[in-house]
């Protein structure tokens, strides 16, 4: 939500940007509750400056799976990401903030956990290609199908956040 009318300038150039709030998905897998990750693990989500908007524990089951590792399925090692996925509940979130589909992606770092940099999520919290943490949304359009699939409208819950003004300039949020 834009309160200002004039474009942001820098020397003579107008940035006409549209600042667009973004939502995605995150997924702690169930290594992450298990591990007792959860709190660190939304903590730097928090941190960064993303509103948690939605959230839910749930058993994924099979037929789920199928669907939001549909790209994976025919890799030798579905059976176990299936099966670990299955193992222990999941807590779903949706988080939105300015470019949150790309800054979660970063936060959580690289799929196989052992390349990935420290400081990212996976580059602290794993070795591992499968147990690795976290689910994020891998660009605008996934988050919104995996939205989608996961919530519906009446699991989103709209609330000021007064800190905003703190967070973004007036142009941003
Ligand atoms: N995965 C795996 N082995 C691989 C690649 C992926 O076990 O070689 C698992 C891992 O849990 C990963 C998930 O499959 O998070 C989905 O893979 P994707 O390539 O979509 O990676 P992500 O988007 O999670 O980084
Ligand atoms: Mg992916």
């Amino acid at each position: 939500m834009c309160g200002c009318s004039e474009p942001r300038t820098q020397g003579n150039l107008v940035e006409h940007i549209i600042f667009v709030m973004e939502r995605t998905l995150v997924i702690l897998k169930p290594g992450c509750l298990q591990r007792g990750l959860v709190g660190e693990v939304i903590s730097r989500f928090e941190k960064r400056g993303l509103k948690l908007v939605a959230m839910k524990m749930v058993q994924l089951d099979e037929e789920i799976l199928k669907v939001h590792y549909a790209h994976l399925l025919d890799r030798p090692f579905f059976p176990w990401l299936r099966d670990g996925m299955m193992a222990a509940p999941v807590i779903l979130c949706c988080w939105e903030g300015y470019s949150a589909v790309q800054v979660v992606r970063d936060m959580a770092g690289a799929t196989k956990a052992s390349k990935a940099v420290p400081g990212t999520i996976r580059g602290d919290f794993s070795l591992s290609a499968q147990e690795n943490v976290v689910h994020t949304s891998d660009s605008i359009e996934n988050a919104e199908i995996e939205l989608k699939r996961f919530f519906k409208d009446e699991d989103y819950c709209d609330y000021k956040s007064p800190l905003d003004p703190f967070k973004y300039a007036p142009d941003e949020y």
